[in-house]
């Protein structure tokens, strides 16, 4: 199958990443650069559910996060040629587009037999569904197409909590007998836990990893529950400090007893993870004689602090998410104002920052381009 190749020039127009200005033609041509660069079929945000928790309701209004009607399938198999068939096909969000529940698409059983045809080899990965509008023929079907991982997200075992927090439309099947008919029908799935600790407790949590394990999934990502600054305070936590390590001995207190594999998210950031940027950050320190700033995320700064010192020549400064506020603390969420507030006063020559808050045409999700902190500082900025 021939890949089809993208107008450059469209691509990197400002517009390209501003939703409100897109055409259908040009919303197309996103999205089949989104499939040519990360392999992802995005099919909407569509989503039935209604979580207390949704980041939907509580994300920067000012940010260019879109949410995207449902993507037809006419309109899919036109995208279908950008995709790759050696390797797996997300079915999903990408960057900030929204999330939604894919079986919530009205056609989402013939986008999956359609892509199945096209490519019948290849894994397709189906992220972040409540299985909702899932039942006993539609988990036999998918079992029949082989080489098919869903990620089912889930919050708790206790039936209570789970209406407390999650509504699912009345049409439902209950989310246990989803988990009974995968496990019945051998369809491989991983389950992303969002873990509440300080509205459930870590019993409640405890418990759902013992009652998920029954149905044995592939894997439990359990992620600990974050909020941006807009969250209602009932929803937020204070000492996030102290929930984290909280969180991580329950994981390896549970990982022990049961036979399903436990990731969690965040994860805790070892030497090896940040090994790259340190090694980056000398290699620069070799090539620029001046003062460096090395501007880090919260969640990496520990660890990259612990390895580099002010006798270095490097100055690390921890660069809060601002914009998005809360317990968000990773690189990706940044933005290029966040930087420019974490630069302060410091005096430097060379300022590093990551790449991850900026996308392929070097916008962040508040729609600034990263340009903005060389004019802003006067000063050269590396990407690393
Ligand atoms: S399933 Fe996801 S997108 Fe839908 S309401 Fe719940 S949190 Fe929001």
């Amino acid at each position: 199958m021939a890949r089809r190749v993208l107008r450059q020039d469209i691509i990197k127009s400002r517009a390209f990443y501003d939703p409100a200005s897109l055409s259908p033609s040009e919303e197309l041509h996103y999205l089949q650069w989104v499939a040519s660069k990360t392999n992802t079929l995005v099919t909407g945000s569509k989503c039935s559910c209604q979580c207390l928790f949704c980041f939907r309701k509580y994300y920067p209004k000012e940010s260019k996060i879109f949410y995207l009607p449902e993507v037809k399938l006419g309109q899919l198999r036109r995208i279908f040629p950008y995709l790759r068939k050696d390797r797996a096909i997300r079915i999903g969000m990408f960057g900030n587009i929204m999330d939604g529940d894919f079986f919530d698409h009205d056609q989402a059983m013939p986008i999956l037999e359609s892509l199945r045809q096209r490519f019948p080899q290849t894994e397709l990965v189906i992220n972040s569904s409540r299985g909702t509008n899932l039942n006993k023929p539609a988990i036999r079907n998918m079992a029949d197409y082989k080489n098919i991982l869903l990620r089912l997200q889930f919050v708790s075992a206790n039936k209570k909590n789970r209406d407390m927090l999650v509504k699912r439309p009345s049409t439902d099947t209950e989310i246990t007998s989803v988990l009974g008919w995968l496990r019945k029908y051998q369809l491989p799935f991983e389950i992303e836990l969002v873990a509440i600790p300080h509205l459930l407790g870590w019993k409640d949590i405890e418990r759902t990893f013992f009652f998920l394990d029954d149905y044995a999934p592939v894997r439990i990502k359990v992620y600990l529950f974050s909020f941006t600054k807009y969250y209602i305070k009932e929803l937020t936590f204070s000492n996030n400090k102290k929930l984290l390590r909280e969180f991580y001995s329950l994981v390896n207190k549970v990982s022990n007893k049961i036979g399903t594999r436990i990731d969690p998210f965040p994860r805790p950031v070892s030497k090896g993870d940040v090994q790259p940027d340190l090694l980056r950050v000398k290699q620069i320190r070799r090539t620029y004689k001046g003062r460096i700033l090395f501007l880090v995320s919260q969640m990496a700064y520990p660890a990259i602090k612990k390895h580099i010192s002010d006798t270095d020549g490097i100055k690390v400064k921890m660069a809060k998410n601002l914009f998005f506020g809360g317990n968000i603390s990773v690189a990706g969420l940044l933005t290029a104002e966040d930087y420019l507030q974490a630069a302060g006063k410091e005096e430097f020559d060379v300022l590093v920052v990551s790449s991850k808050p900026f996308n392929y045409a070097g916008y962040d999700l508040k729609g600034d381009h990263k340009r903005l902190l060389k004019q802003r500082l006067g000063k050269k900025v590396l990407y690393i």
